[in-house]
């Protein structure tokens, strides 16, 4: 009686809606522009002061995106894109953060999104067949669907060495930027971890400080962005044709539009593979490297060591230092199996005399302490730790909400003690009418997200309506299908090399998070044929009431 008390009075004061919406970054945005125009009245709400999600949050030196930003873009409206012209091949943060401010205002999003308002928790009613969403900021919200926009690299990662707190110094986040900059000048500063957002920073960070100590525990393979104007071949492809090169993208294995590559390595002479890599190399695109070089790259160790040791090649000769270099150099996972990184100027930044590489797998870290960090057998004195040490990668924003809890009173931490489970990464058996964004079991992180973003709000936006159409009320995968969903995912797996590394994909940079390959691997065009089937099957898998 109490439960139902409470329950209520919540109701009474809750925001009623059809439809409640988690984050306003690049998913939030198309989905709430979308839900307007079918007739959905929605609710935004975030935890940032603005729109932008990622781009809102990521302002360290350097931040860009590394997909070609003509890619990286809302396909959705002709008449958005003939308004828009990108300054440059990779566009940086305050570029891309300025684009969905004005896509914002071009659709008028902003009235609908409560800012500044974070989602603690979020309820399953089985008699209203509504959700109760908590927030920590105003009213409740009360909703027929929940849908979790919520990011994949939106949960930074806390650190985890002793020793933080009695550091005197100044301590910062590449993931939680302040807004007004840092001055690093004349400072000497510590990052620690060397991933993409550290790759991106190190170089412009090595040109401020007085010294940078880079803290290495996993080399990583990158690769020259080669920035500057966007290149006029893909321009013109893009002008040419855009609706064409649009649909490629959607129908292509990384969301970009490239051709599938059919000749294998074994196929090619040296002089051909080193003349193909070389042609990838001077492109400065990652997804060129990922996919055309030749057809087993992806898919066999041996196709894939053939680059692996091709761009050794060009480690070694980019840093003057051979311990550095070897430092550098990945050994412990094949090329691509683990994000690859685009940088400007990365390798050659460690040939600076005002930076010095610590490689922690030789003498990890002990502690931090007031003055700066020490290793097993140096000290070093800082004045800044930069943490460039990542995120809780894909699930991190969606557990972080806690308790999500569905029928029959089961919370999906519970539910997903083991790892994740999902239909078709979009929804989960036991919690009716509730969707995620990019969510585990979806091609995600290894596509062009622009593409897989629009995809996932399309599909979840027609069938609300459809729904809404044929008169249900709810929605959810049966458990057979989510179960098929996960073999058919590891089954993909066992295709590519993604799972011989140990990476933020399986979830192994996160003390004790449970490990396994959370993106689906089947590439975003037959992802896309499968959603569709769903749907031309009368809702496989699904049961409507
Ligand atoms: P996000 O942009 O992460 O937005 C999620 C929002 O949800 C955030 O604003 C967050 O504050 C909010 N939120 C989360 N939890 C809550 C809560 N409980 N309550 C309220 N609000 C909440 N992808 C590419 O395809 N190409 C690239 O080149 C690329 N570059 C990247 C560079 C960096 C530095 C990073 C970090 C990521 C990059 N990505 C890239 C991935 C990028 O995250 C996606 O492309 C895309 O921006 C994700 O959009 P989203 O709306 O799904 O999530």
């Amino acid at each position: 009686a109490m439960v139902a008390t409470r329950a209520s009075d919540e109701r009474g004061t809750a925001q009623q809606v059809d439809v409640a919406l988690v984050g306003a970054g690049f998913a939030g945005l198309y989905l709430l522009h979308r839900l307007r125009k079918a007739g959905f009245s929605t609710v935004g709400l975030e935890e940032a002061g603005d729109v932008g999600g990622t781009w809102y949050w990521n302002r360290y030196p350097g931040a860009r995106c590394d997909i070609q930003t003509i890619d990286y873009s809302y396909t959705f409206d002709p008449e958005l894109e003939a308004a828009w012209t990108w300054s440059e091949k990779y566009a940086t943060q305050p570029e891309i953060l300025r684009y969905l401010g004005f896509v914002a205002d071009r659709y008028d999003l902003r009235r609908d999104i409560r800012f500044k308002t974070k989602v603690t928790e979020a309820r399953w009613d089985e008699a209203s067949e509504r959700w109760l969403i908590t927030t920590d900021n105003g009213a409740p919200v009360s909703c027929r669907h929940y849908i979790m926009a919520t990011g994949c690299l939106s949960a930074p990662k806390p650190p985890e060495i002793d020793g933080v707190k009695d550091f005197k110094g100044d301590v910062y986040f590449t993931g939680r930027w302040p807004h007004d900059g840092v001055d690093l000048a004349g400072k000497r500063v510590a990052v620690i971890g060397t991933g993409s957002s550290a790759i991106q920073s190190i170089p412009l960070i090595a040109e401020q400080a007085a010294h940078l100590t880079v803290f290495q525990r996993t080399p990583n393979f990158a690769l020259p962005a080669h920035n500057g104007p966007a290149p006029s071949d893909r321009m013109s492809l893009l002008q040419g044709d855009r609706a064409a090169y649009r649909e490629q993208a959607r129908q292509s294995m990384a969301g970009v539009p490239y051709p599938q590559q059919t000749v294998v390595s074994w196929q090619l002479s040296d002089a051909e593979r080193r003349e193909r890599f070389e042609r990838a190399w001077a492109a400065g695109d990652l997804v060129h490297i990922l996919t055309q070089l030749w057809a087993d790259q992806a898919v066999d160790v041996d196709g894939n060591k053939v680059v692996q040791d091709l761009i050794r090649e060009k480690i070694r000769a980019a840093v003057r230092d051979p311990e550095t270099a070897a430092a550098l150099t990945p050994h412990d996972h094949p090329f691509g199996a683990k994000r690859p990184c685009l940088d400007t100027n990365y390798y050659a930044t460690y040939n600076r005399p005002n930076v010095t590489l610590v490689n922690l797998r030789q003498e990890p870290i002990k502690a931090i302490t007031a003055s700066g960090i020490s290793t097993n057998g140096r000290s070093f004195e800082v004045d800044v730790i930069v943490f460039a040490t990542g995120f809780d990668a894909m699930t991190g924003a969606i557990r972080a909400v806690h308790p999500i809890t569905g029928r029959g009173g089961r919370s999906l931490s519970d539910v997903w003690a083991q790892g994740p489970q999902t239909y078709l990464g979009l929804t989960v058996e036991g919690f009716p009418n509730f969707f995620v964004i990019t969510g585990p079991g979806s091609p995600s992180v290894l596509s062009n997200m622009a593409v897989s973003i629009e995809q996932h709000a399309d599909w979840v936006v027609d069938r609300l309506a459809a729904l809404r159409e044929a008169g249900f009320t709810t929605i959810e995968p049966t458990e057979t299908a989510q179960a098929g969903w996960g073999r058919h995912m590891a089954d993909c797996s066992m295709l590519t090399l993604h799972r011989l590394a140990n990476t933020w994909y399986t979830g192994a940079n996160v003390p004790g998070k449970v490990q396994g390959l959370m993106p689906y691997t089947g590439g975003v065009g037959p992802y896309r044929s499968i959603c569709d089937e769903v749907v031309s099957r009368g809702m496989l898998g699904f049961r409507l009431t």
